[in-house]
């Protein structure tokens, strides 16, 4: 699809998610031409999304990023909810040579070192199995929503992700934290033990920290980093992403995709 096209269709897609509930939106993406893919964090939005997916047997492929230095809370929930809906959550691994180059240059734990470290480390173990994850897709459904921080409050239904020619979905952007608390609990959603422990967004366990009471949701991811637009890359555009190489991180600091 060209660029043009890519924009023209997010836009109609845009307007036409508005006004149908998460269901309609899933089953509508689902029966669009071409292969659509649903990245789990296992994070309680991506539960709800899942849930939907499994309870109604769409043909949707969910994937998760199976980072290497997740909380065992979250490695053991991807079991327990392939069996709870019945479904197989492919799961991508970053690559050794990826993981050693960085070793090498920074350190096991250099994230904590540098803006530069942290990203090379998110774009190893997060961006490239990303990549793997979405080949072939037309369509990237996400549990993004406005509500999560300052720099997600413009998240559209529908958006052409340009680098990496699809269209990405986000079927939640309207939902609140309380719509999905209730949505979890009436429906008996599996959910991630820590998020009762303080854990609103969890992601890596040595990024992640439990939020004290009136800090933003997300203010536990990266959190000895001062900007609030700190991201994984996994969401942002192609300049502000940075992705290692294997083969170029212990010479250089890394390439922008
Ligand atoms: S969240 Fe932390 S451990 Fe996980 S990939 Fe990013 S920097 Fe590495």
């Amino acid at each position: 699809m060209t660029s043009d096209t890519l924009e023209n269709r997010a836009a109609a897609l845009n307007a036409q998610l508005q006004g149908i509930d998460l269901r309609g939106r899933l089953a509508m993406i689902a029966g669009l031409e071409g292969k659509s893919v649903f990245t789990t964090s296992l994070g309680i939005e991506d539960q709800v999304i899942t849930a939907a997916i499994g309870s109604a047997r769409l043909d949707i492929e969910v994937s998760t990023l199976e980072t290497g230095r997740l909380f065992n809370e979250t490695v053991a929930l991807i079991d327990k909810t392939e069996e709870t809906y019945g479904l197989l959550i492919k799961r991508f691994y970053p690559e050794q040579d990826d993981i050693d180059a960085f070793a090498a240059k920074y350190g096991l734990n250099g994230f904590y070192d540098s803006i530069e470290a942290r990203h090379a480390c998110c774009g190893a173990r997060k961006v490239k199995p990303l990549a793997r994850a979405l080949e072939g897709a037309r369509f990237w459904i996400t549990g993004l929503r406005r509500g999560q921080s300052g720099n997600r409050a413009e998240t559209p239904f529908a958006e052409a992700d340009l680098d990496r020619g699809l269209i990405k979905i986000n079927v939640l952007a309207d939902w609140d934290i309380e719509a999905i608390r209730a949505h979890v609990e009436a429906e008996a959603i599996p959910v991630n033990p820590l998020h009762a422990r303080g854990y609103p967004s969890i992601g890596c366990e040595p990024c992640t920290r439990a939020i004290k009471p009136g800090e933003p949701e997300r203010a536990g991811r990266w959190w000895w980093e001062n900007d609030e637009t700190r991201e994984c890359g996994l969401h942002v555009p192609e300049a502000a992403s940075v992705i290692p190489q294997a083969t170029s991180l212990p010479l250089s600091s890394s390439i922008a995709r």
